[in-house]
This record gives C-alpha cells, sequence and structure tokens, in this order.
C-alpha cells in the first residue's frame, strides 16, 4: 500500500502500546537479508496504516526484484554452506523452540503491534494470534529429531537400499493480512523443522509483526541467512515466485494470486502449497442446541471481523427454526462493540484497509441489488476515530445463486438461509467452488458422521467452528487450495524423499 491518500504523515502513536512496542514502532524498519537489516536496494518504501484510524503508523522497505535476489542467494548459502546445513537435528529443535520461548517473553508488545497494524482486537492477537504462534513453534520444534528415512527391502538382496528426508530447500513464504504472525509461523515452523531456509513475505497491509519475528530469529541464535524477511507488495512476492532459487512456495492468501502461483509453480515444477479462499457452509440441523449453534455460528463469521479463510460464511437454517436463529444472531449483532483493536473494550475491530471495507460494501450493495434480504448491518460505521469499520452485517436469502451466496467476502457478512431435509443441505453446501471448512451443529451423533462423510471441505466442525490445532491438517479441496498445514502432512511439505541404493 504506497499510500499518497493517507491522512497524515506519521503522526503519534495511539495509546494503549507498552513500552517495548512504542520502541520497536519508533526505530527505522529494515529488511533483513542475512545477518544485515537494510533498505531496498533502490530506497522505496511504503507505508503501513492503522485501519483504526487511517493514519500512517510508520513505513518499512518495499522491496524489489534487486533485494529479492540478494536474499534468495544468501538463503542458499545458509542452505548449503552455513552453519545450518550441517547442524544437527536436536539442535534445530532447540532453536526452533527458543523462538517459541521469545515470541513468548514478547507476547504482549507483538500483540499490539499486531492489534495496531491490523486493526485486530488486542485480547484477540494476544491469545489467538500469539498464542498459537507459540505453541505452533513449539510443535514443530519436536519434529527434527524424528525426521526418518526408513530401509526398504527391495528384492534385490546384495543391495542396501535406504531413503533420506531431505529438506526441499529454500522456501519463499508469502502471507496474507489476516493473521500475520501467525501465518509467518505456520510456515517459518515446519519448514525450520525440515531444515529448509525461509524468504518471509508479510502483506503490504501488516509488515510489522513478521519484521519482529525476523529480529528474534537472529536473537535466538537461529544462523544468518535462515530467516529472511522482505517486506513488499505484491510485486514483491511476485519476484520471488519468479526467482529460479526458491525450490518451493508456500502461500496463503487469495484465491486468484493462488491460481497464478499455482501456474508459475507448474510451469517452473516448484514445489507449491497453497491456502486459499472460502465459502465454508455452516449447518444447524433440526434437533440442534440452538443457543450453542447461534453463539457458535456468530463467531463462525464475525471473528476476526470475518477476515478468517475458515470463516462461516454461509449459514443453513432448518425452515422451521430460521426466524428464530436470524433474530437471536441479529439480537447479538446489534450488541457487538465496534472500536480500535487497542481498546480492551473492543469486540469487534474495523477491517483492514479502506480498499477492503470498499470491496465488502460493494457486496453489501450486490446483495441488496440481487434481491437478498438484509437484517442487520450493511453501512460503514462512522466512529469518533475514522477508520475502516463495518457493523455486523446479515443477509437472509433462499437462493444460492446471488454473488454473496457464491464468492468469499472476507469481511463480517453472513448469509443465512434455510434448506428443509439433509441431502438437500450437504448438495448446497458442496454446491461451491470452495472446500476449506465446514459445520455442523446437531445432537445426533449419527447424522453428523453421515454429514461429516458427504462433505467436501478440507475441516469439518461438529457442534464447534474454527478449531486449530499445529497437530491437526489444514487445509482446502478445490480452489481453498493444495496441500496441508500441520502435524505430519504439514512437515511433508518441506521435505523431499532421497533414494539411496548400494551395491554390497
Ligand atoms: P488480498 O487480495 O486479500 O490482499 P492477496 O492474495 O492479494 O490477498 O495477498 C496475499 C499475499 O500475496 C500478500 O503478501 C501479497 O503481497 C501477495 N501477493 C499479491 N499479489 C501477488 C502476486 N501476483 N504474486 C505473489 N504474491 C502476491
Ligand atoms: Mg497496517
Amino acid at each position: 500500500m504506497s499510500t499518497t491518500d493517507s491522512k497524515s504523515a506519521q503522526g503519534a502513536l495511539p495509546d494503549g502500546l507498552g513500552t517495548h512496542a512504542r520502541a520497536f514502532l519508533s526505530r527505522q524498519q529494515l529488511l533483513l537479508i542475512g545477518s544485515q537489516r537494510c533498505e531496498a536496494a533502490d530506497g522505496a518504501r511504503l507505508q503501513t496504516l492503522d485501519p483504526a484510524t487511517g493514519r500512517v503508523i510508520t513505513d518499512v522497505p518495499q522491496a524489489s526484484a534487486a533485494d529479492v535476489d540478494l536474499a534468495v542467494g544468501v538463503a542458499r548459502e545458509a542452505l548449503t554452506t552455513g552453519p545450518w546445513a550441517t547442524l544437527a537435528a536436536a539442535e534445530r529443535g532447540r532453536l526452533i523452540w527458543a523462538l517459541a520461548d521469545a515470541v513468548e517473553v514478547h507476547a504482549e508488545e507483538l500483540s499490539q503491534i499486531e492489534s495496531l497494524d491490523q486493526g485486530k482486537p488486542v485480547g484477540l492477537a494476544r491469545f489467538v494470534d500469539v498464542a498459537m504462534t507459540v505453541a505452533h513453534l513449539r510443535y514443530f520444534a519436536g519434529w527434527p529429531t524424528k525426521i526418518e528415512g526408513s530401509v526398504v527391502p527391495v528384492a534385490d538382496t546384495g543391495t542396501l537400499c535406504y531413503t533420506r528426508r531431505e529438506p526441499v530447500g529454500v522456501c519463499a513464504a508469502i502471507i496474507p493480512w489476516n493473521f500475520p504472525l501467525l501465518m509467518a509461523a505456520w510456515k517459518l515452523a515446519p519448514a525450520l523443522a525440515a531444515g529448509c531456509t525461509v524468504v518471509l513475505k508479510p502483506a503490504e497491509q501488516t509488515p510489522l509483526s513478521a519484521l519482529r519475528l525476523g529480529e528474534l530469529a537472529l536473537e535466538v541464535g537461529l544462523p544468518p541467512g535462515v530467516v529472511n524477511v522482505l517486506t513488499g507488495d505484491g510485486q514483491t512476492g511476485a519476484a520471488l515466485v519468479d526467482h529460479a532459487g526458491v525450490d518451493k512456495i508456500a502461500f496463503t492468501g487469495s484465491t486468484a494470486v493462488g491460481r497464478e502461483i499455482g501456474a508459475k509453480a507448474g510451469q517452473a515444477l516448484k514445489r507449491v502449497t497453497l491456502e486459499l479462499g472460502g465459502k465454508s457452509a455452516n449447518i444447524i440441523l433440526p434437533d440442534a442446541d440452538i443457543d450453542a449453534a447461534v453463539k457458535g455460528s456468530y463467531q463462525a463469521i464475525y471473528f476476526n471481523s470475518g477476515q478468517a479463510c475458515n470463516a462461516g460464511s454461509r449459514l443453513f437454517v432448518p425452515a422451521e427454526r430460521y426466524d428464530e436463529v436470524v433474530s437471536a444472531l441479529a439480537d447479538t449483532a446489534r450488541s457487538a462493540r465496534l472500536g480500535p483493536g487497542l481498546d480492551p473494550g473492543t469486540q469487534l475491530g474495523p477491517v483492514v484497509s479502506a480498499e477492503q471495507l470498499a470491496r465488502v460494501l460493494a457486496y453489501v450493495e450486490s446483495g441488496v441489488a440481487e434481491g437478498a434480504e438484509l437484517v442487520i448491518g450493511g453501512e460503514a460505521v462512522l466512529t469518533d476515530s475514522g477508520g475502516y469499520f463495518l457493523a455486523p452485517t446479515l443477509f437472509g436469502t433462499s437462493s444460492d445463486d446471488l454473488k454473496i451466496s457464491r464468492e468469499e467476502i472476507f469481511g463480517p457478512v453472513l448469509v443465512a438461509s434455510p434448506y428443509d431435509s439433509l441431502e438437500e443441505v450437504a448438495a448446497r453446501a458442496n454446491a461451491s467452488e470452495y472446500g476449506l471448512a465446514a459445520g455442523i451443529w446437531t445432537r445426533d451423533l449419527s447424522n453428523a458422521h453421515r454429514l461429516a462423510a458427504m462433505l467436501r471441505a478440507g475441516s469439518v466442525y461438529i457442534n464447534r467452528w474454527g478449531s486449530v490445532d499445529p497437530a491437526a491438517p489444514f487445509g482446502g479441496f478445490k480452489a481453498s487450495g493444495i496441500g496441508r498445514e500441520h502435524g505430519h502432512d504439514g512437515l511433508d511439505a518441506y521435505l523431499e524423499t532421497k533414494t539411496v541404493w548400494t551395491a554390497l
């Protein structure tokens, strides 16, 4: 976001920041390449804004192809000739654990930086983003000493045949703006566990927490060049994707960019994992505990202001319970406290940017124009602080063909729809190009598991929504992505298998 339209030049930092966050934000922000902290080669910089006010927080370098070339070269050197290449697996694990400890020590600072840059409530940043970053690093810290090859019983008995599991190489990690620190950890932790090196490219809207994480990685003793951080926009990301020295691309972001990256990776035969959009169906069955279903369905969509790839953005309600559920959701939405993320009383922060607010409002307009009932919300909310606020928005419609029913909105907008039978709702839930997540609310375990098997989605939540754990695979069917993060599958995505044959 190289803004020329921001409301003011860098001004005073807002209240609610502690001394450590203030100290970090007052420093000149620089790229991290090897052990060097440097400006972009061409000196370009971009501003990052506070979504609660639209004011500039600070600026960061805008890395170009020259910086990408330098960082990839440094990452290659660290992979092949540096101390990282020969480090014992146990040492690798120790360093990842040390990074988790450092994130924990700096939890308040990181939460505040994230809340300010992204807009989310600081409590959410602390207990979701930062806490799960720590958990993710700790989970993968245990892996290096368990990455084993095998001896293969081949037909030729005069042969020793064994496999080695080797790091896939230099990884480009390109991440989005909704959970900036956590998405960095989702890529870094398995990459480091596998012995890879990384060039991390945070989103242009939220570059700050990745820069701090990169500093902490160096401080805890990860060898220089193992973790490099390049701030910049989509062009920086594209230059990374195009660089011949990148072996693997790990991307989380929009489906449109994911398709482009997938196509380029296919052409270059680079390894790639893609975690993309969603339009996840959340299904309440007639026998559900309605109170719990309403509470869970509310969180499923409005958590993080709807800016979650696995948001439960399509809600299916039995026709006979539809009015009851919709009015309960509207009541909860009416009482939501919107405000700046750094205000501890805030339940719902702003959306991330003016561009995102405009995008979401255009969807609201199209929903109204296509005949959906706007039950609540739908308008930008003017607060004293300015900023990109949108009240929780709820549409009702019996059609699945509206733009708001088909496309990912990535904002606090829920589309509720009535249905009559289990088979019908399963078919409608699956009639989407996406397949990231799905939810089921019921007391009938048999129906729950029958339906779970019918749904084409990477995660199915029964009587809950959005559960995530570093040990449990996460990823999408269909246009929601390729590959899985977390757990064994997540680690495998950073390893190559080599088969070694020896004549005895
Ligand atoms: P959004 O549209 O919600 O901002 P994007 O998919 O555009 O989501 O952004 C996700 C990440 O991908 C960001 O880090 C962004 O800078 C990066 N990015 C955007 N365009 C490209 C591209 N063409 N190639 C590589 N990375 C890109
Ligand atoms: Mg910002």
